[in-house]
């Protein structure tokens, strides 16, 4: 396996974060969106309101400021929901609603600067948390049940998102590799990685990571 393909940089737990952005929040507060640090626009995710998409940080209560690059919330809050949904249907569940549980969205760009999660443009997936109507909540835990029927539907829904909506090609010609990192790589075992790739005229620009 290529090093690209499997580097991984691990996120800021929510007290690194909080340290890490401690100057950034009062911006965004003023209403602006970049700054040297950063190439690409980023904003807040109110995890706990969101009408696209909700969610947490592992054994912590939502954030309605979680750290995340534009475009990364532009995707989660539009698509993650319907992936979720189809993915659900595939393996028989018929939802009602759903969130995510995550380990995290940045990564200090010191550490790996070609990781999408030094951008914000990846989020790590420990957990789906999915209501229907017979069962009530129940949760989809990635650990256990990554290389099942209803991740693989999630990753290729996500796969096909980036391929339709943001000019990248498909990892290897299959949309469930595309924008995302799970249980074939060993780094993946305990969590799903989504990105949104860098990509330009349908292929991946530099110095990112593809996936
Ligand atoms: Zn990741």
């Amino acid at each position: 396996m290529r090093a690209e393909e499997s580097a991984h940089s691990t996120p800021f737990t929510p007290e690194e974060e909080a340290i890490y952005f401690s100057d950034t929040y009062k911006l965004l507060d003023e209403g602006v969106h970049s700054n040297k640090k950063r190439k690409f626009p980023y904003r807040y995710w109110d995890e706990c309101l969101d009408r696209g998409i909700r969610g947490n940080y592992v054994d912590h209560f939502c954030n309605s400021k979680r750290m995340i690059s534009n475009i990364l919330y532009h995707f989660i809050s539009n698509n993650l929901y319907s992936c979720i949904e189809r993915a659900a249907g595939k393996a028989g569940f018929r939802i009602q609603d759903a969130y995510v549980i995550h380990k995290g969205i940045f990564a200090d760009s010191l550490h790996s600067p070609q990781s999408l999660h030094s951008e914000g443009r990846a989020i790590d997936i420990a957990a789906v948390r999915i209501k229907t109507f017979w069962k009530g909540w129940g949760e989809i835990n990635f650990q256990r049940s990554g290389g099942g029927v209803f991740y693989e539907e999630l990753r290729s829904c996500w796969g096909e998102t980036l391929y339709y909506n943001n000019e990248c090609p498909l990892f290897k010609g299959q949309p469930e590799m595309t924008g995302s990192l799970g249980k074939e790589d060993p780094d993946h075992q305990r969590h799903l990685h989504l990105s949104v790739p860098y990509c330009i005229n349908g292929q991946h620009a530099g110095p990112y990571f593809r996936r």
